[in-house]
């Protein structure tokens, strides 16, 4: 059961998909637009399905403003099916989307997928080795100390959580706003710039050269994956 705020200006789509939703065992809170205010409705809300297309501010826009405040899943209802429309969609942060029309069953797999995969992923050393070396990056879950080289790094709090989300995942593209909810506090309602800012700072500590970095890959419109496998 996943609590949703459903922003769709169209009566018939919203009736059809809250119908189904509803039958699947989903609360569904609608609104007919972005302009009334759904602050409340937000902050119950487990997951965001947001159409683009809406009187006065659309989808982009609402998109952007939840992500000043809430690390929410966003999933997308567009009527257009062109790339353009899906990377401007999660370049404005939305967590996927979804073609219309939409069958219910399928809203809820992605449903369920966007929301398991946002699940904060606090790194769990009782299923990883405590101690891992990629390249030559020594990662050291148990004492949280981080070795380049041979060398010990020094590295902020945020940092060495931002290295234990990304390590745990080698190859993985995560999203920014998993690595938020991963490596800041889970109740920070934030600009997921803030991961940008980090990465750049652990770039300079941990790449040989930043500007070509080989270990954490900038993945454009979806977020980073780190590029090594542990040896
Ligand atoms: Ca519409």
């Amino acid at each position: 059961m996943v609590n949703i705020l459903f922003i769709e200006d169209d009566p018939a789509i919203a009736e059809a998909i809250m119908l189904g939703l509803n039958r699947l065992g989903h609360i569904v809170s609608h609104r007919p637009d972005g302009n009334t205010d759904f602050d409340d409705a937000l902050l119950a809300a487990d997951l965001v399905l947001l159409d683009l297309g809406l009187p006065g501010a659309d989808g982009y826009e609402i998109c952007r403003r939840i992500r000043t405040r809430s690390a929410i899943p966003i999933i997308i209802l567009t009527a257009r099916s062109d790339d353009i429309d899906t990377v401007a969609g999660l370049e404005a942060g939305a967590d996927d989307y979804v073609v219309k029309p939409a069958s219910p069953r399928v809203l809820d797999a992605r449903i369920k997928a966007v929301v398991r995969r946002s699940a904060p992923t606090t790194p769990s050393t009782e299923t990883l080795p405590a101690a891992e070396t990629f390249g030559d990056l020594e990662v050291d879950r148990a004492s949280l100390k981080i070795h380049k080289a041979g060398a010990q790094l020094t590295l902020t709090p945020t940092e060495i959580r931002l290295i234990l989300a990304l390590t745990q995942n080698p190859g993985l593209v995560l999203s920014r706003q998993q690595l938020l909810s991963a490596a800041w506090d889970q109740e920070y309602l934030g600009d997921s710039r803030i991961v940008d800012a980090a990465v750049q700072r652990l770039r300079s500590k941990i790449e040989d050269d930043p500007a070509e970095p080989t270990f954490i890959e900038t993945v454009r419109g979806f977020g980073y994956r780190f590029n090594h496998q542990p040896r």
